[in-house]
Parts: structure tokens; sequence; C-alpha cells
């Protein structure tokens, strides 16, 4: 889950990582209040989960509240990148000498964490790392081992930060690092990391990704939710314990297995070439033990979406066998009644697929049409999403 930027500064407010004082405001007077408490001299930042604010005119300085209520009034309703802007965060002004980059991020490819350093910060980091990639120091960390003050100076000397400040930004390193451990962080980024004109370091801008395989054991991670934002079917299958991944084909697919799901979104979008381009609509692992409350929950989140025109039911029977599948199936078209109505194919195979087929023909659902093989199947379940 990536967060927003006043997120992130409480965040690393709660670690210890110096930050300035923020406040997020959903309506221009909310943002006028939140400057009169700041002293009136504030930044009205666009909170958007996308990169490039400042440029895209959603980072505004305003002289006093009234300035800040009226930039608050720009920015709020703004379009960044196909973001809307419902929020913005009033932060304290800060006098910046110098911009800095600091980021923490898991890096899978080396399997461990890297520490991303550069005195050239601001807003074009990828720049710096594209045309001078001497300027961005990149560093592994042994993650049994972290980082400590020494090695944090050794890092920062490395990204060419100079005596002036290298203590200072060698410190805000280590409480980033007690942020991304303690939080479960996959991402920590820091640009603007600023001097201060009176030599204070500050994290100016944060952006945090928090892993949500640890959410677990993070109960107040559940309040960081942008729910908002979640796709309405996504939220439906993630409260009944459903692998949904929405996509925007017009083939409906429920499989057990994520691999024998992938290799069906595969297979659809190939047999959807032969009828104008149809493709798979979602992602649906409904895994080992489909029972018929399971198959009704994936069918009506399916069924439920509109772009849906065909659904292709794989089902490989290992430990729960097909005999069992077919009557969940049978099952919750029962507890669906009038609300499927949306053409099924069924291809089952595996364990006792005989009972299993047989179960669904004596069922003769009128929506359900039965093929023994994945990849006429998935023809089929394409024809039919085209016509
Ligand atoms: P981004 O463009 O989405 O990364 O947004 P940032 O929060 O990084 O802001 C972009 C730029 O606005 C920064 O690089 C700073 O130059 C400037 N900025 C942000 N906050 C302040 C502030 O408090 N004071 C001043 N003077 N400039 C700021
Ligand atoms: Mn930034």
């Amino acid at each position: 889950m990536d967060l927003f930027e006043y997120q992130a500064r409480d965040l690393f407010e709660a670690h210890g990582v110096p930050v300035l004082k923020g406040a997020v405001a959903t309506t221009p007077e909310a943002a006028f209040a939140a400057a009169e408490s700041m002293g009136g001299r504030v930044v009205v930042k666009a909170q958007v989960k996308v990169g490039g604010r400042g440029k895209a005119g959603g980072v505004k300085l305003a002289e006093n509240s009234e300035d800040a209520r009226e930039k608050a009034k720009a920015i709020l309703g703004m379009d960044i990148k196909g973001h809307t802007v419902h929020k913005v965060m009033i932060a304290q002004a800060a006098p910046i000498e110098s911009e800095y980059y600091l980021a923490i991020l898991l890096d899978r490819a080396n399997r461990s964490f890297l520490v991303m350093a550069s005195v050239s910060g601001g807003m074009e980091i990828e720049e710096v790392a594209h045309k001078t990639p001497e300027k961005l120091a990149k560093i592994n960390i042994n993650p049994n081992v972290g980082i400590s003050a020494e090695l944090a100076l050794e890092i920062v000397r490395k990204g060419g930060f100079g005596p002036d400040v290298e203590k200072g930004v060698a410190e805000v390193l280590v409480t980033l690092w007690q942020t991304f451990v303690a939080e479960d962080a996959t991402l920590v980024e820091v640009n603007p990391l600023v001097k201060t004109s009176d030599g204070k370091i500050i994290a100016l801008d944060g952006k945090v990704t928090l892993d949500d395989s640890a959410i677990f054991r993070h109960a107040d991670h559940e309040a960081l939710i942008d729910h908002d934002a979640a796709d309405p079917l996504e939220a439906l299958a993630k409260a009944k314990d459903l692998n949904y991944v929405k996509l925007d084909g017009e083939v409906g697919i429920i499989g057990n297995g994520a691999g024998l799901v992938m290799s069906t979104l595969d297979v659809v979008a190939y047999a959807g070439e032969k009828f104008g381009g149809v493709k798979p609509a979602n992602f649906l692992d409904i895994g080992g033990g489909a029972s018929a409350q399971v198959m009704a929950d994936g069918l009506s989140i399916i069924l439920g979406d509109p772009a849906v025109k065909s659904v292709f039911v794989n089902v490989f029977g290992g430990i729960t066998a097909c005999d069992a599948v077919a009557n969940g199936i049978v099952q919750a078209l029962e507890m669906l009644g009038a609300k499927a109505t949306k053409p099924i194919v069924v291809r089952l195979d595996g364990n006792n697929v005989i009972e299993g087929r047989r179960i669904l023909n004596a069922a003769a659902h009128p929506l359900v049409q039965q093929l023994d093989t994945m990849d006429g199947a998935a023809s089929r379940a394409a024809e039919l999403a085209a016509k």
C-alpha cells in the first residue's frame, strides 16, 4: 500500500525523522484554519499518490492564511496525471538552501535492501539517475546488520554530502531505517531532504510503501487504507477473502490455484483474438476448498461486474474433487437465483471428473455449458462474450 504524503509525514514524526508541521485539509476553510495555526506562511500540497506534483502545479507557497485558502481552492479538484485531488496538506514553509535525496527500498533482484543517496535532490531524481548516475550513490544493506550510525555516515559520504551536513543527514538516514524496519515498509523515500538556511536537515516530502503482507502485525495500518480509491468489486472480494483482481476484459474467470488461473488468463486472451479481441475480465483464484459458498461469492462478484459478458469456470480437481466443485456450482446458482444472468462455461478435469460432469449435466442449468478441454472452453467463453 502506498501512503499519502501526509500519512508518511505522520509516520516519520512518530519515528523521530525531522519533519515540519503538517495538517491535512479537504476544504479551503480547513486549509485556512490550518494555515492560521501555523502562522500563515505555508505550503499547500496536493495529496495524490503520484510523483511530480510540484511540476504539475500541485505544490504552492502561500504568503498568509487567506492566500492558503485561495491556493487550496485552486488545488482541490485539480487533476494530476489522472488523479483527482481530494485533499491538500498544509505544511509549515521552510527556507530551503539545498535539496537532497535519500531512499531505502527493497531490492528484490539482489535479495537485500538498497539505500540511494544524492546531493542532487529536488524534483528531477529520475533525470539525475539517468544522466549523471555517478551523482546517485547506491549501497546494498545486509538486512541482518541494518544501518548503524557508522554505516550511515559512510553512505552519506559516498552520496557526496559535505562535512557541514554529513552528520545531520546520517542521523536522518538512521531514523529512516528505523521507520522502514518498524513499519514493515518496502520503500521510504525523501525528496527533497533539505538543508534550511539555519542549517537544519528536514524531510520535506515523503513517499512510503508498506508491505501489505505484514498488515496482520500492524493494527494501526488498517486506518491508512484509502477506501475511496479501492475498486468496489476488489473491496467486496477482499471482504469475502477472495483472491480477486479486476482486469479490463469481458470474460469473467474463476479457477482453483494461482498457476491455473494465470494460464487461463493467457488461454482466454489468445482465444479472444479470434472474436474481436475479447479479454479476461478478472483474476479470481478460489483456492483449494471450493465450497458452494466460495463459488457463490466468486460468481456473484464476477456476475456483478457490468463489463462481464460470459464466465469461464476452470477447475482441476485435486484435494477438492470435481464432484464437490460441481455441487458447489449447482448450489451457488441456486443461491444466486435470478441474479445469475450470464452464460457460464465450465471445464472440469482431474480427481473425480466423471461424477463432477454427471452432476452438472443432471442439474441442466440453462446458463451452464460444459466443455472437456481448457482450450475448447476458453474459445466458447470468448465466443459468448463477443456476441
Ligand atoms: P513532488 O513534486 O510531488 O515531489 O512534491 P514535493 O513535495 O517534493 O515539492 C516539490 C518542490 O516544492 C520541492 O522540491 C521544493 O522545491 C518545493 N517545496 C516543497 N515544500 C516547500 C517548502 O516548505 N518551502 C519551499 N520554499 N519550497 C518547498
Ligand atoms: Mn518530492
